[in-house]
């Protein structure tokens, strides 16, 4: 794919976009665990990905940004990399789950704007790539930090004795 600057704005768009909506979901996912000091984080977390979606609109302003549809991103037509399904947010999910799958997504938006840096032929594309790389290792590493500090839960987590499902 060729990233010009639009092209390359649109997909930081999406990719935020979608990555705030799937922090607030993990955020509920956690209150509902009880957990506030992580679902502040992941609240945290979605309002760095709209400023950053609010930045890469505030670039394309002037410039109508292609509309893509969901199978033109270059991530094809699954979700972006920074985001995973929300499915996942299962509501057994345990603070480590739910760091586990923001750092892997976080990674995978790192990967993505890493690629871009390193293969776009514009060269205004390729330093604000590498500008979001430098903004995305950040993310990565705070949501580390807390991932040690909420290791794997004991084997049987998952174990629900009452499902909500279930037909009282
Ligand atoms: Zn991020």
């Amino acid at each position: 794919m060729v990233f010009s600057m639009p092209v390359f704005l649109a997909h930081a768009v999406a990719l935020e976009a979608e990555s705030a909506v799937t922090y607030r979901t993990l955020a509920d996912a956690m209150e509902t665990h009880n957990n506030q000091e992580v679902a502040a984080l992941f609240r945290r977390m979605a309002d760095f990905s709209s400023e950053h979606e609010a930045e890469a609109l505030r670039r394309a302003e002037g410039n109508d940004l292609p509309r893509l549809k969901s199978w033109e991103y270059a991530w094809g037509k699954d979700d972006g990399p920074e985001s995973w399904a929300i499915a996942e947010a299962h509501y057994l999910m345990t603070p480590h789950h739910a760091l586990t799958a923001a750092v892997a997504a976080e990674q995978r938006g790192l990967d993505f704007y890493a690629d871009v840096g390193r293969t776009a032929e514009d060269p205004a594309v390729c330093a604000l790539a590498e500008a979001y790389v430098a903004e995305e290792t950040l993310h990565v590493a705070a949501l580390k930090e807390w991932l040690a500090k909420h290791p794997s839960p004991k084997a049987g987590w998952n174990d629900d004795p009452d499902p909500p499902n279930c037909v009282e």
